[in-house]
């Protein structure tokens, strides 16, 4: 076993290349969002559009024919996409759209799951100064008909399948949708009226296309947050989010021309659309795409036989590995694997540590949200790694911890060491322009220059964040306010502890007091006496105030289809209170 020292650095054998950010100081000293922009702009000569500079520019000059897209399907098949034939391809899919046809800023929802369809279409349709917007294929007709409507979607891309499934039955409650293109179709469906197949329309849509002038501010795409903490919100981003892209797939994933990079997420989440499908073909590097669905054995087959080198994912996901134990982690190779990133829940200590033991290296942690539309704060490979905290503020990214005052307004915490919510200052790039039909709640986001991301986060000496929890689910105990993860990190230490949630109870005396749910590796009783050696551990790191009052054992968390845990759902559940949205929740098997 690795010792465990408060700070990790990187071996530069292991990086192989040296990273892309090596001062990190200097570098956000000088940077400058519009040099990006020139640079950018002198790669691909016109106005910023998404598809453009990840397809066209490369299609254009000497990535021509290298791998973009490496599809993997279910069955061990394989077809390579080239950066040319997909800037056909989307070429086709914006010609399609217009013969449907459709006008600007129409939206397009594509609801396949991870495939070179959604590629083309989400590349075809920012070509055509459309929106896309992409959905998980797991969630049911009700999750779908409130994403379409609030979305007033126009178009979508989808199998036959899922057609029949989920969208036939809720159609009659979508009047703007005029046009649905079906994959997959073998006849089960008879395309009619507003129901087309998809390759029939490509097949006699034309290679070439000239795109429509987009600008920095058109609007480009529309994800729907989490719903962690209710109901999920359409967020807005536009073009000249590109640059965030280009700037954090260079540093925060150290992307290099020769790098083979595979991004977990799945289609429907932020994240599978900034860094599965536009950052890496921004920087021209061959993706991964992997059609079938989470499996222990199979991801690490993958990384083995596709040489990948540098890997984004989840905690949730990396959760599924350590519970697979290390025995089948040691059957795989991971001789090319040079980095791996994580986002979306927090990292704490004891999942790098993993890392460090069974991978033989560190997960690099990084924080974003679906607002901020790309990676804010992170772990790059040339900094120190400090073993549970996010990192620090990418170059371009002014963070602040603030205070909110008790007659509105907010007080930005000047010490270097601060303890409150994550603000980021205006102006990068991808930060969203809108929540859809949500004007009030949109500008409520906002003080000032200001963006309250409603995290609650502690700034060490160092500028190293560290993730506390959000602000709906802190805890008010005995007069301390605490964040959740403060809790379950800890909680997480313990070698029996897979995964931890923390909620607050209402209690007469102490306000609330902290009840925790966990869940234990396979094999471990969970019996008074684990809930013993689990109370003496919490109590002896966190002190009586703050350790849990009771702990319940559980078979699984409630989480997001994007892999968050909802405490509020085990709040509701606690106090019977209703549940509210639901309609991100995963279903457990
Ligand atoms: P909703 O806004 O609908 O409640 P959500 O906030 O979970 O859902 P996302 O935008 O997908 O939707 O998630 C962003 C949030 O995820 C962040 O605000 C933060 O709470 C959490 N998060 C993301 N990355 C990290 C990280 N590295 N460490 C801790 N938390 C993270
Ligand atoms: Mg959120």
């Amino acid at each position: 076993m690795i010792d465990r020292s408060p700070t990790i650095s990187r071996d530069p054998a292991q990086l192989r290349l040296a990273p892309n950010l090596q001062d990190w100081a200097h570098e956000r000293e000088v940077f400058r969002w519009d040099a990006l922009r020139e640079e950018l702009l002198a790669a691909a000569p016109g106005s910023i559009n998404i598809a453009r500079l990840a397809v066209d520019r490369h299609a254009a000059g000497p990535r021509a024919q290298r791998t973009a897209l490496r599809c993997l399907d279910r069955d061990g098949g394989r077809r390579d996409v080239s950066f040319a034939q997909l800037a056909a391809r989307s070429n086709q899919f914006a010609n399609l759209l217009a013969s449907l046809p459709v006008t600007t800023g129409a939206r397009v929802f594509v609801l396949t799951g991870r495939r070179v369809e959604l590629y083309e279409a989400v590349l075809g349709t920012l070509k055509a100064n459309c929106i896309a917007c992409v959905l998980f294929t797991a969630f049911g007709p009700e999750p779908l008909k409130t994403r379409l409507k609030i979305g007033a979607a126009d178009v979508l891309v989808t199998t036959a399948a899922l057609y029949q499934r989920k969208i036939a039955p809720i159609e009659a409650d979508l009047p703007s949708l005029r046009h649905v293109l079906l994959l997959d179709d073998d006849g089960a469906v008879r395309p009619a009226g507003h129901l087309s197949s998809y390759e029939r329309l490509m097949a006699t849509s034309p290679e070439a296309f000239v795109p429509p002038q987009t600008t920095a501010e058109t609007p480009a795409l529309l994800h729907f947050t989490s719903g962690t903490t209710g109901t999920p919100k359409g967020a807005v981003h536009v073009h000249e989010a590109a640059l965030m892209h280009f700037m954090t797939g260079r540093y925060a994933l150290d992307l290099h021309d020769e790098d083979v990079f595979w991004c977990t997420a799945d289609p429907g989440w932020v994240t599978a659309m900034s860094y599965g499908v536009i950052a890496p073909l921004l920087l021209g590097v061959t993706s991964i795409v992997d059609g079938g669905d989470f499996e222990a054995q199979r991801w690490y087959r993958i990384l083995e036989e596709q040489k990948v080198s540098v890997w984004y994912t989840a905690p949730t996901a990396l959760r599924l590995l350590m519970k697979a134990g290390p025995e089948l982690a040691a059957r795989f190779r991971r001789q090319d694997l040079r980095l791996i990133a994580s986002v979306g829940e927090p990292l704490n200590a004891e999942a790098i540590w993993w890392g460090m033991d069974v991978l033989g290296q560190p997960i690099h942690d990084n924080w974003w949200q679906t607002e901020t539309g790309g990676i804010m704060i992170g772990n790059t490979p040339g900094q120190v790694i400090k073993p549970g905290s996010m990192g620090r503020p990418l170059p371009g990214i002014d963070a602040l911890v603030i205070e909110r005052l008790p007659g509105g307004g907010v007080r930005p915490i000047e010490s270097a060491e601060a303890s409150g919510e994550l603000a980021l200052r205006k102006g990068w790039p991808s930060m969203f322009r809108a929540y859809l039909n949500q004007p009030d709640r949109y500008f409520g986001c906002f003080a000032g220059e200001l963006y309250l991301t409603g995290d609650l986060v502690r700034r060490d000496v160092d500028g190293y964040y560290w993730f506390l929890g959000r602000s709906d689910d802190v805890i008010k105990t005995s007069g301390h306010l605490v964040g959740p993860f403060e809790i379950e990190r800890v909680l997480m230490e313990h070698p029996a502890v897979i995964e931890a949630a923390v909620i607050g109870v209402p209690d007469a005396l102490a306000g609330e007091v902290i009840k925790a749910f966990v869940l234990v590796r396979a094999g471990i009783e969970s019996d008074a006496s684990m809930r013993e050696q689990l109370m003496a551990h919490a109590r002896r790191r966190l002190g009586p105030a703050l350790a849990p009052r009771s702990i319940a054992f559980v078979g699984a968390l409630p989480h997001t289809r994007s892999g968050k845990i909802m405490r509020r759902l085990l709040r509701a559940r606690e106090l019977g209170l209703p549940e509210g949205d639901t309609s991100a929740l995963e279903t457990v098997a």
